[in-house]
């Protein structure tokens, strides 16, 4: 659980996200002045003689310093005061849900990334939590739904899973704030290279580490980027360490590989998925295309204003020929991988509803894509083949 302060370049002038990410904040090995540093994994530490533990670690379940380094790196993107690692996504999101009281009231997306609105479904009631689910895009409806003093949290996923409706943060926080309650914002498909919902208001922001942040499908990690390290911050690190939710220290290293080149994949991504949504659109087999990119995305403006540079690697289309015809698609890609996740830099496709099961908000004809960093013209030709196949 890392303090950050944001280093000076040349001149005091502040060094960018981008600079202090491509260099792992710049760190180097005091010992052999390797320009990555070590991988710590030990889970004990020594005490000093007088009893004390000066170097600041004392077990691996609170701490690791593999682990501050990459949570340095994160804060930094995020513009945060302090960010913790948790060993996947959903355990840093459960972590905010637990970190609340019995009689508290959640106000969250209807449609948003299917395992928090499945903990909300199954163990919100046995911890004496309520909740209720809305359109969090209408802000009318947000209004409407968040209780001065019973609702202490807002949680938002901005674009939202798999229809990728965009919110106001910036108004959404003042709802929040008005009434008493924290807003998290789960911003794992804006990464923090689009959007920093600390700066529009948000108390927490929330990362699914395992998609853009850490990039190549092969780390599982969750975190949480807060303000201030205050009271909040402790009783959620608090809960981290009781938990035992931590990274482990092999994945954090991993992730800081990733964080390196997080502009330069989300940047390609972005682009290469408009051309895609774009192209995708005129397609006689797509009745719909769904991306914030898109002038006929029905939050197209506030995109353009909250997320900068780009409209993020996650479309969906919906099939001509209803669910029969999404599932042949998928099956019939050969370039495109067939699989759930997202954000790495393989292209992948999945029909959405499979994998969210019976109850799903999901459109039976939506195929969900992820799109990686290869050519262009090589993912759409791949795509054109399936879908003409119907
Ligand atoms: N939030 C979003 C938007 C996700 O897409 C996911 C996973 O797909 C999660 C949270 C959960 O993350 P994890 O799978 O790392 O637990």
């Amino acid at each position: 659980m890392t303090e950050h302060a944001s280093r000076p370049g040349a001149n005091d002038r502040p060094l960018s996200p981008r600079t202090l990410a491509a260099q792992a904040m710049g760190a180097i090995d005091p010992v052999t002045k390797a320009v990555v540093m070590p991988l710590h994994m030990a889970t004990t530490y020594v005490r000093d003689p007088d009893n004390q533990y000066r170097s600041g670690f004392l077990y691996g379940r609170p701490d690791n310093a593999t682990v501050r380094e990459a949570e340095a790196v994160l804060a930094a993107l995020e513009g945060g005061a302090a960010a913790m690692l948790f060993g996947s996504g959903m355990a840093a999101i459960t972590t905010v849900f637990q970190s609340l009281e019995a009689g508290d009231h959640i106000v969250a997306q209807d449609v948003m990334y299917t395992g928090s609105r499945n903990w909300l479904r199954d163990e919100a009631k046995r911890r004496g939590l309520t909740f209720q689910r809305v359109e969090t895009s209408d802000l009318a409806v947000l209004e409407a739904a968040v209780k001065a003093g019973p609702t202490k949290l807002v949680w938002l996923e901005t674009p939202a899973n798999p229809l990728w409706s965009v919110t106001d943060i910036a108004a959404a926080a003042e709802i929040a704030h008005r009434a008493g309650a924290k807003l998290a914002v789960d911003s794992t498909v804006a990464t923090p290279v689009l959007t920093n919902p600390l700066a529009l208001g948000a108390d927490i922001v929330m990362h699914s580490a395992t998609k853009y942040l850490n990039g190549h499908s092969d780390v599982l990690a969750g975190a949480l980027v807060l303000p201030r390290r205050d009271a909040l911050f402790e009783r959620l690190s608090g809960l981290r360490t009781i938990q035992g939710g931590i990274i482990g220290p092999f994945e954090a290293y991993l992730l800081i590989r990733g964080m390196r080149t997080l502009h330069l994949r989300v940047e390609a991504q972005c682009r290469t998925a408009l051309f895609l949504a774009e192209t995708l659109e005129k397609h006689p087999s797509v009745a719909r295309v769904l991306y914030p990119g898109l002038a006929s995305h029905p939050q197209h403006e506030l995109a353009r204003r909250q997320m900068r540079g780009g409209f993020s690697g996650m479309l969906s289309i919906a099939v001509r020929g209803g669910e029969a015809h999404a599932i042949a698609t998928a099956a019939r890609v050969a370039l495109w991988k067939r699989a759930t996740s997202l954000g790495g830099v393989e292209s992948l496709i999945e029909h959405r509803a499979s994998v969210e099961g019976p109850g799903t908000p999901c459109p039976p004809d939506i195929l969900r894509l992820s799109v990686g960093i290869e050519d262009a013209q090589d993912l759409y030709a791949d795509l054109d083949q399936a879908l003409t196949g119907n």
